[in-house]
């Protein structure tokens, strides 16, 4: 193994496997480190629910523990686990809260702080200790505008009543979530500040969170003691573009073969792309069996109702258009500009990563960059670079 290199399998044989991600934890905590200075006096927890967004919650979770992070918020109690696993120490938030005893007697067991979502949660959480005793922490989350999860801003001063009297349970956190936070125009935004300000009035003394990774990029007005970024430690834009956060995640896919097919020659299933000129094609070994996603399929593929242009890959140098439809373990590449011998067999294409931004890769498959990673297949061959091993 290469010094600063740590080398995680995930089961497939780097010699083998089609298509190969590689992570960049160095990239990951100095976008972590980005994230802390944006959020000013906030301390930054780190959010790493859905297995790190498709990452690996466990080198991920090492390498922000590693970079200084001291909370983390996942969303089911199975991703609490995990995490506790490899991390002792951290705060660790399980946004998905207690719906019945036994989910809480699995928080209870590894140290994990349930967000209580509903008066259903908070009871649960409170008789499981009312029954063993000892005071607990948890966290509450207010809905102030998704109708998504929450208390509603009504029954929160009910609630705040009921958990001091309880004896049992202690609210550390207090939090809600943004709706449009990924658009600074929005009304929406200072609305859903201005109930939540007022919410807090109800738990003095404790700590509020508020922001997401959008919602740091909307001042300090948002950063309460807690913010809570996700996608942007991940690489993808906080907001709008230029995105200003490192690659984490470069995609490849390994190039199988070049064919040359004539002008009026079709490509892939419904032959629905005819080629307008003579054109090499680069067969890759990727397809929407690994979470290369159809919707990217080449443009003027008649297979969705928007507009925009095909997806891309990268090779040799330059950008290269994929033809016709993604299918399940292969797509073709477009590499007729790039010359006769610029691309072999063997060589790999970049789906993602630091020559594609993947905003850009979301958008040519009508998706967000959150939907990219979380969907990333379990056939990729997975490297994870820096980190620990890196800096020791
Ligand atoms: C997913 C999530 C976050 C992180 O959001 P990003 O947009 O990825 O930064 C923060 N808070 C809650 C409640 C979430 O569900």
């Amino acid at each position: 193994m290469a010094e600063g290199l740590q080398t995680v399998e995930s089961g497939a044989d780097p010699m083998l496997a089609g298509c190969r991600l590689s992570v960049n934890l160095d990239a990951l905590a100095d976008n972590y480190r980005t994230m802390v200075r944006l959020s000013g006096k906030a301390k930054t927890a780190a959010v790493v629910k859905a297995d790190a967004y498709g990452l690996g919650v466990e080198p991920v979770g090492k390498a922000l523990a590693a970079a200084g992070c001291e909370r983390f918020f996942v969303t089911w109690p199975e991703e609490g686990i995990a995490l506790r696993r490899v991390d002792a120490k951290s705060e660790i938030f399980v946004l998905g809260g207690v719906l019945e005893e036994h989910a809480a007697a699995a928080c209870a067991e590894a140290n994990l702080v349930p967000v209580l979502n509903s008066p259903q949660e908070a009871t649960v959480w409170m008789e499981y200790w009312r029954k063993r005793g000892g005071r607990r922490p948890c966290a509450i989350h207010v809905d102030t505008g998704m109708n998504r999860l929450g208390f509603p801003v009504a029954d929160a001063a009910e609630l705040a009543v009921a958990i001091r009297e309880s004896h049992v349970v202690t609210p550390i956190l207090i939090m809600s979530h943004l709706a449009c936070a990924d658009d600074p125009r929005h009304p929406k935004n200072l609305e859903q500040l201005g109930i939540f300000n007022r919410v807090r009035q109800g738990f003095p003394g404790v700590e509020s969170s508020l922001a997401n990774s959008a919602g740091v990029m909307l001042g300090a007005a948002y950063h309460f003691d807690l913010t809570r970024p996700g996608i942007a430690l991940y690489g993808g834009a906080p907001a709008g573009m230029p995105n200003p956060m490192r690659a984490v995640v470069t995609a490849e896919a390994l190039v199988r073969q070049i064919r040359f097919a004539r002008a009026g020659e079709t490509v892939s299933y419904g032959a629905t792309l005819t080629l307008r000129r003579d054109t090499a094609i680069a067969v890759a070994s990727i397809g929407y069996g690994d979470g290369f996603h159809r919707c990217a399929s080449g443009s003027g593929v008649p297979l969705r109702e928007t507009s925009v242009a095909g997806g891309h890959g990268f090779v040799a140098g330059q950008r290269v258009p994929i033809l016709g439809r993604v299918t399940m373990d292969v797509t073709m590449f477009d590499t007729t500009d790039l010359g006769p011998d610029a691309v072999k067999p063997g060589d790999w294409i970049e789906l993602f990563g630091s020559n594609i931004d993947i905003e850009e890769a979301a958008i040519a498959a009508g998706t967000i960059s959150y939907e990219v990673l979380t969907d990333l297949g379990r056939r990729y061959y997975r490297r994870y670079v820096g980190g620990e091993a890196g800096s020791g």
